[in-house]
């Protein structure tokens, strides 16, 4: 029997962008840990023969010191796609002619350093908005990712503000952080977005059918803090939960997933970052090792190939409620 088709992608968000998420002073210089990061995971992949999506930010591309690391990326053949140029999780309250600007002055810069012309889209902190969808459309991209189907959001957020000091301008900015409840009823499988003039596909990230619990990889590393063996049984389950409900899954990676605490102490505010590199990358191996050995990995622009061969496809039309955020008219 064939596998089914998992698609995997990497969020290649940088110390900087953490930072300044956060509110924390010193992200305007753009500290990066591409050198260590990169490497790690191009040779993890690498073991499990795997070729993903890795998102790259516009700014780290328009810097020399991170040239390098990203062409690396590119010759080891994975699929190259656009994260934003500021990686501003606030991209939905852009006016378009922002977020024209946004998105072409992250092409120009990703395609500077990886000579890769990126065809899929993820907002940054999963935000989006009819006007990002339209410009995709008319820079001919052939999908978007940028959606995270769960209820959860909103809880994500207040974890990642405890603590926080920012302003009460700063805190509206992010009040979209991670989505609002009302993401947890977008659908789980792909469907395409029906736009003024034309449909774009939006492939989401992954999460349980039915409960819409996310099983990204960072949030399998979080529940292992509590007990590694429940973070297995919670991501075995969620795969079980997809093949029943015939969901090809997308799953996500993040740079943390393949750091430690010990590797990057400014972003001990993170979850699971009190974990040592060396704990994290044993897990990490175990979980890659299982979905390989149950499904057949590709690169997101593959998996929307794939999906846009088939007929069926669900229809949905981006509505704008208050916050500008793009929602669906009922659930899967
Ligand atoms: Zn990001």
């Amino acid at each position: 029997m064939t596998k089914p088709v998992c698609s995997v992608s990497l969020d290649l968000d940088n110390q900087w962008s953490y930072m300044k998420t956060h509110g924390d002073r010193g992200w305007e210089s753009f500290p990066s840990y591409l050198d260590l990061v990169v490497p790690r995971f191009l040779k993890i992949l690498d073991d499990f023969g795997w070729k993903i999506t890795v998102f790259i930010v516009g700014q780290d591309a328009a810097l020399n010191k991170n040239r390098e690391a990203l062409k690396m990326i590119a010759d080891a053949g994975h699929e190259i796609g656009n994260h934003s140029f500021n990686h501003e999780p606030w991209l939905h309250l852009y006016s378009k002619k922002e977020i024209e600007d946004e998105i072409g002055r992250a092409e120009e810069a990703i395609g500077g350093a990886t000579e890769k012309r990126p065809l899929g889209f993820r907002g940054p902190g999963y935000s989006l908005s009819r006007d990002v969808l339209e410009i995709l459309v008319e820079r001919k991209y052939k999908y978007d990712a940028s959606v995270l189907p769960t209820y959860i959001g909103p809880l994500a957020r207040a974890y990642y503000f405890l603590n926080v000091k920012l302003s009460v301008d700063d805190k509206t900015q992010r009040k979209q952080l991670f989505g609002g409840f009302r993401d947890g009823l977008k659908p789980v499988k792909p469907y395409l977005w029906e736009l003024s003039n034309q449909r774009l596909l939006e492939i989401p990230v992954t999460t349980m059918p039915v409960l819409k619990l996310p099983f990204h990889f960072s949030y399998l590393l979080y529940l292992s803090t509590f007990s590694v063996g429940l973070a297995s049984i919670y991501f075995k389950t969620a795969l079980a939960l997809c093949r029943m409900a015939k969901v090809e899954p997308s799953l996500l990676l993040h740079p943390l997933d393949f750091l430690g605490g010990d590797d990057v102490p400014e972003l001990a505010f993170f979850p699971a970052m009190k974990c040592p590199q060396s704990e994290k990358s044993k897990w990490i191996a175990r979980a890659l090792k299982t979905v390989s050995s149950s499904h057949a990995i590709t690169s997101l622009g593959r998996h929307a190939d794939l999906i846009l061969k088939r007929s069926s496809l669900r229809v949905v039309r981006p509505t704008e409620p208050p916050e500008h955020a793009p929602e669906v008219k009922s659930d899967v």
